[in-house]
């Protein structure tokens, strides 16, 4: 093991969306970052959607120019479609949202995410990729850094007053010290491939994202991406998906056969990608930080994808973080309930998105009827599904909560009180 010690102000654990915000704006404000990433980028992810909320903090980070010079496609709505194939009226974000921001996009992760870490790099972060951290470092309880492996197999202690962790549903931290707490009912798997030559719809529609019903309360997303290729997945419940036996192939052509829009998008195109499936779909860390710890990204929350918040809430904590974080090191404290606001922002801006993945899986509940009986709430339901978060959706669900079953806030993701450190080392 090599034990120089490397001092930085800040080290992130993991280089995906969360991490690379985090570190990006820690470095533009002038504070000396270590990203480590498991893998070497380009590498494949899922998470592929945004939404227009995504852009504010692209632009801070200065990648505004990139993304529209980019070969993404344009995405300017979403559009639902029950299960005998008729298209609901698309959610046009330019209609609620004026502002280049109503426009979005659809990613290759792999792509999108070299540009976050070339990006970073570029602000004066330090990335070292293909490599592993293993464990934290510990003083008295406080996090003091990380102890990681590279591809050589050398063993390295890298030392900063304040760890993040960017680790995505790896949750490094939460997974180690039995902080996941899962939600108790969004407990869907996915299972998705991708293909080549389906169809895609005219004009402004090209790139839009379409959420398809299939009965049970299931879903697809069906997501356009560059060079004629499309993202296609199911998410369901795993009962239900395998009720007739595991065969991924089997289980995709049966639902395909369930939904008549998506069967006929599909029809031209050819599968170009295996199959890959995920479970464990929605869970918080009941703790966000610790004393010189912070957990941002899907390591805090994931939050089922439905609604494409993924990348954008974890650009935003990071974004959050970083802020704090530089606050934390200008005054040379970084204990764990510097982060209460961070928590209460990110824990506010989650169960918005929650409430509404709740009542989407809810049998009684449609956009359509919600929208019927309340016309002027057209708003604040775009609010939600594009990002813009921090408002009051409280007459909206109560609006909601006639016709679906509308959760109440979990209470976990607060920084870990110091009274409860010695059960949690
Ligand atoms: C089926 C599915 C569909 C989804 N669809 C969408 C969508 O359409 N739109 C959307 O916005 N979101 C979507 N998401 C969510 C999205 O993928 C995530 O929310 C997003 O990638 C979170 O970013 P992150 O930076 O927190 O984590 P990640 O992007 O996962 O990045 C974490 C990084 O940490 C690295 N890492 C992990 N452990 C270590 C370690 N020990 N040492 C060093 N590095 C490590 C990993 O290699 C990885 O690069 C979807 C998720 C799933 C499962």
């Amino acid at each position: 093991m090599n034990n120089t010690p490397d001092t930085y102000d800040a080290i992130v654990i993991g280089c995906g969306p969360a991490g690379a915000s985090c570190s990006t704006l820690l470095a533009s404000r002038g504070r000396r970052v270590l990203v480590l990433e498991r893998e070497k980028f380009p590498r494949y992810h899922i998470g592929e959607s945004l939404i227009p909320y995504t852009y504010f903090p692209l632009e801070r980070m200065g990648l505004i120019p990139k993304m529209k010079a980019s070969h993404f496609p344009r995405k300017y709505s979403v559009q639902f479609v029950s299960s005998n194939g008729r298209v609901s009226e698309p959610f046009y974000f330019f209609k609620h949202l004026k502002h280049d921001a109503s426009c979005t996009w659809q990613v290759l992760r792999s792509e999108f995410d070299q540009l976050l870490m070339d990006n970073a790099r570029d602000h004066g972060v330090e990335v070292r990729e293909q490599t592993t951290v293993r464990e934290l470092l510990r003083d008295n309880g406080r996090v003091t850094g990380v102890r990681a492996v590279g591809l050589d197999g050398v063993t390295m202690d890298y030392h900063a007053p304040i760890t993040v962790d960017a680790t995505g549903r790896d949750a490094f931290v939460a997974t180690r010290n039995g902080w996941k707490v899962r939600d108790p009912y969004l407990n869907k798997i996915a299972l998705w491939t991708y293909y080549e030559g389906a169809v895609r719809d005219a004009g402004v529609d090209e790139g839009a994202t379409t959420v398809a019903y299939v009965p049970e309360k299931g879903w697809f997303w069906y997501i356009p991406l560059p060079r004629n290729i499309v993202s296609v997945g199911i998410v369901a419940e795993k009962d239900y998906l395998y009720s007739d036996g595991r065969d991924p192939a089997a289980i995709f052509e049966r639902e395909i056969g369930r939904n008549v829009w998506i069967q006929q998008h599909l029809a031209p195109g050819r599968q170009i990608e295996p199959f890959r499936t995920t479970g464990e779909y929605s869970y918080r860390s009941r703790y966000c930080a610790q004393d010189g710890l912070v957990l941002i990204g899907d390591a805090f929350a994931f939050l089922d994808p439905v609604f494409s918040s993924g990348v954008f809430l974890g650009l935003r904590s990071g974004e959050i973080a970083a802020g704090v974080i530089h606050e934390c090191l200008t005054d040379n404290d970084v204990s764990a309930e510097r982060f209460t606001g961070y928590a209460a922002t990110m824990r506010q801006g989650i169960e918005a998105m929650r409430r509404l993945v709740y009542v989407f899986y809810d049998h009684n509940f449609s956009f359509g009827q919600v929208i019927r009986n309340h016309p002027g709430l057209v708003g604040d339901l775009t609010d939600c599904l594009i990002g813009n978060l921090l408002l009051d959706f409280d007459p909206l669900f109560d609006a909601i909560a006639r016709f679906a079953n509308v959760p109440a806030p979990l209470h976990h993701g607060t920084p870990l009180p110091a009274t409860e450190l010695s059960a949690n080392p």
